[in-house]
């Protein structure tokens, strides 16, 4: 039986809603609808890229309208769309599709209708029809709301456009999982402060008394870095900068800036820009070079005035969304565990040390291009998807609900339950863990089976003073102690190019990438290399803990036999003094493409070798990992990269030394496939990725991986790698939810931001 009595004047009523130009047209053709077809509930839906957006509704109440969204994948909705067709159910909440909204009561309802609502082709909508009774269709019913969902697709389209912020979510690189919805702090220049986001001033007064203060605590801040200062050269420089901070001419021209209304953040980068371009005017190098340092305590002044100076004093601060540029990294390891929710990188480089950071803070963190920084320049409040890489700024928090829900990663409990990682053809495969704090040590699941890398570095940034041995010993023993018997691989040192802990006081290079770092740096600050071994094998000698040395970036035999020659100094000195020590396995690095063809030769002193990709790719093919102007060419899906990383796996064999992979590749889920397919079986990763990998690699075969490795090496280009994966992702069955983060990740890498 129709239930409508008379179609045409149900159809001739929402042709002339449809032509007003009034905004409630689609709410007033629901409420002509539910009359007509005696129904409870009439909802219009509107496709997004990850759901549906409730956008006209009678029956539910109207906070939901613009506000709901329901999740892709699922529920009648979904189903109508992805069929195309019209769907008329006697009782909705059999229907295998059926999952109700909690909290809009859709479980009373029964009787359904739901028809696919088109334009050019497409399908942008669904029109819903729910009844508390059942529902026999019919086909007038039928041809009726069919009418209808083509009389509203255009209302639909123009209202999309209105009302969806979705609609400017930005696309941006995911570096870590997890999300965070609040505030948006901009913080885009340290370096150069010239460009940074100054808020207008208070007023000359309340500026100068800030300003005052900030200088003050700048002074404090220099005076106690110099007299804990261990060299010469060290306490020259921090002399130096404190003449500058009392030097009359920056106190001169920050007033005049502050007389003309300049907040005190701007005054002092005037003020220290402008005494900069004298020096870099002056014909001395010498003098030139001192453009630097007024503009680095510029910045310290700049630092003394932001909120991070006073962390320690107050007690509950609120997270936000920090959207940066150049964050040098002891300003995030000072600040980003209270105050960081989210970090929006602007133009960072994906392999940076800023990125390894903010991973292992766990700070769900996306990098964005400056276009798509202008984009979400008006938003007070983002949502940031760390995985995904999605940004949506001012989002509803029924949106933000939905879309959390559909992206939970399963319980801490569930994930510890897991079995130790195979492939689906029985290859075991060792999923090792990176670590950088002590705090990522906490609750490990059991079957994490090893820390592949824990970077030491983090600890030398966050004092201004060197860690004294003591302190290192603590600090080691806790790390050691919270691994259990699982091997703990801690690398030595490696400081420099754009890991500078301020207790270091690097001197300026042209080109620190290619200069004074790492291991080198070390050799010639024995006291340094001598008070982290010793608190290496003191703490391993207090916890009888599986201790592994690593030394990194190799690049010369003698290297490793000095480095060598030291722990086993240190050995005899502790044996000395009644600590009971034994050599533990040392490893070398594979991060500089010399070490390739030095495995052979350093594998007798060596017991593992591992591979850092993050710095082996910058210098294999001469792009700097942090410079942005050049990142479109740091990808490890360079052919020739590949074909180096199978050479250290076969040298590694031949030498009959394990080998692993330490760097942010392995991390990458298409990067960890390759690097499975090129051989290695022992791959070291962020903690936040483990499991989605784990779940990954369940699922490959290492014989398909090999014959699509073998494929890819006969290409030539990076761009025909990738559209070998895609092919190869288009026939690998997974789970959606796999195949949707692996696809995600193969579009960053075809369509960088
Ligand atoms: C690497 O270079 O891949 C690596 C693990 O070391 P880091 O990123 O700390 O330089
Ligand atoms: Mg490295």
């Amino acid at each position: 039986m129709p239930r409508v009595r008379n179609p045409l004047d149900v159809t001739s009523k929402v042709a002339h809603l449809c032509q007003g130009e009034d905004s409630r047209a689609l709410d007033n053709i629901c409420g002509v609808l539910m009359e007509s077809l005696g129904c409870q509930v009439v909802s219009v839906y509107s496709c997004l890229k990850d759901g549906y957006l409730m956008v006209a509704n009678r029956g539910f109440g109207k906070e939901h309208v613009d506000n709901l969204i329901l999740k892709k994948g699922r529920g009648l909705v979904h189903h109508i769309v992805s069929t195309n067709k019209t769907l008329c159910l006697n009782d909705a909440t059999t229907h295998p599709s059926f999952y109700y909204v909690q909290g809009l009561g859709e479980e009373k309802f029964h009787g359904f209708i739901g028809t696919p609502i088109r334009r050019k082709g497409k399908v942008i909508g669904s029109l819903n029809f729910q009844f508390t009774k059942t529902y026999d269709s019919s086909l007038d019913d039928i041809a009726l709301v069919e009418t209808i969902s083509q009389q509203i697709a255009q209302l639909i389209q123009i209202k999309k456009k209105k009302i969806l912020p979705k609609d400017v979510n930005v696309t941006g690189r995911g570096v870590t999982s997890g999300h965070f919805c609040g505030s948006v702090v901009k913080r885009l220049s340290f370096e150069d402060t010239s460009s940074a986001d100054f808020g207008p001033g208070a007023g000359y007064k309340v500026e100068k008394a800030r300003l005052q203060e900030a200088h003050y605590k700048s002074q404090l801040f220099l005076e106690e870095l110099r007299d804990s200062s261990n060299t010469k050269e060290m306490s020259e420089i921090l002399g130096a900068h404190l003449m500058m901070l009392r030097d009359p001419m920056l106190l001169e021209k920050e007033e005049h800036h502050l007389k003309d209304n300049a907040s005190a953040e701007q005054a002092v980068t005037l003020a220290s820009m402008e005494i900069a371009e004298m020096f870099k005017e002056l014909s001395d190098p010498y003098m030139q070079q001192r453009a630097i340092d007024v503009i680095d305590v510029g910045r310290r002044v700049f630092h003394s005035l932001q909120p991070s100076e006073d962390l320690k004093t107050k007690k509950k601060v609120e997270k936000a969304v920090y959207m940066v540029h150049q964050l040098p990294p002891s300003v995030l390891i000072e600040e980003g565990p209270l105050l960081y929710g989210a970090l929006v990188l602007v133009e960072e480089n994906m392999y940076s040390h800023i990125i390894i950071l903010a991973k292992s803070m766990g700070i769900p963190s996306v990098i964005i291009s400056r276009d798509q920084m202008m984009a979400l320049m008006e938003a007070e409040t983002v949502f940031v998807d760390g995985e995904s890489g999605l940004i949506s700024p001012d989002p509803t928090s029924v949106w933000v609900e939905e879309y959390t829900k559909s992206r939970a990663l399963p319980s801490e409990k569930e994930v510890a339950k897991l079995p130790s990682c195979r492939t689906r053809n029985g290859v075991p495969i060792t999923l090792g863990m990176n670590g950088g704090f002590v705090r990522d040590m906490k609750n490990l699941p059991t079957w994490i089976p090893e820390i592949g890398l824990f970077r030491t570095e983090f600890q030398f940034f966050t004092s201004p003073k060197l860690p004294t041995e003591e302190e290192l010993t603590a600090q080691y023993t806790e790390i050691l102690k919270s691994a259990g018997n699982r091997p703990t691989t801690l690398r030595i040192l490696d400081a420099g190019a754009d890991k500078q802990p301020p207790c270091l006081h690097f001197v300026h290079e042209d080109n620190p990438v290619l200069g004074d770092r790492s291991i080198r740096f070390l050799l010639k600050n024995s006291d340094i290399i001598f008070s982290q071994l010793r608190a290496m094998l003191k703490a391993q000698a207090a916890t009888q803990g599986h201790l592994r040395i690593l030394i990194p970036m190799v690049t010369v035999y003698e290297e490793v036999s000095r480095i060598r020659d030291h722990v086993v100094k240190v050995i005899r000195d502790l044996r000395r003094e009644g600590i009971q020590v034994k050599l533990p396995p040392i490893g070398a690095m594979v991060e500089v493409p010399s070490s390739i063809h030095l495995i052979s030769k350093i594998s007798p002193m060596v017991d593992f070798f591992c591979v850092g990709t993050n710095d082996l790719l910058q210098y294999f093919i001469a792009v700097d990992r942090t410079n942005t102007l050049v990142q479109y060419l740091y990808k490890w899906h360079h052919p020739s990269f590949l074909m180096s990383l199978r050479e250290i796996v076969e040298a590694s064999q031949k030498a009959e030394r394990p080998v692993s992979i330490c760097g942010e590749m392995a991390g990458e889920m298409w990067g960890s496939l390759i690097l499975l397919a090129l051989g290695f079986r022992n791959l070291s990763m962020d903690r936040q990725v483990l499991y989605r990998h784990h779940e990954l690699i369940r699922h490959c075969s290492t014989k398909s991986l090999e014959r699509l490795v073998d494929r890819l090496l006969q290409y030539n280009t990076g761009l025909e790698i990738l559209e070998q994966l895609q092919l190869f992702l288009d026939k690998w069955s997974l789970p959606p939810k796999l195949k949707e983060v692996l696809q995600t990740e193969l579009n960053s890498m075809i369509n960088p931001s």
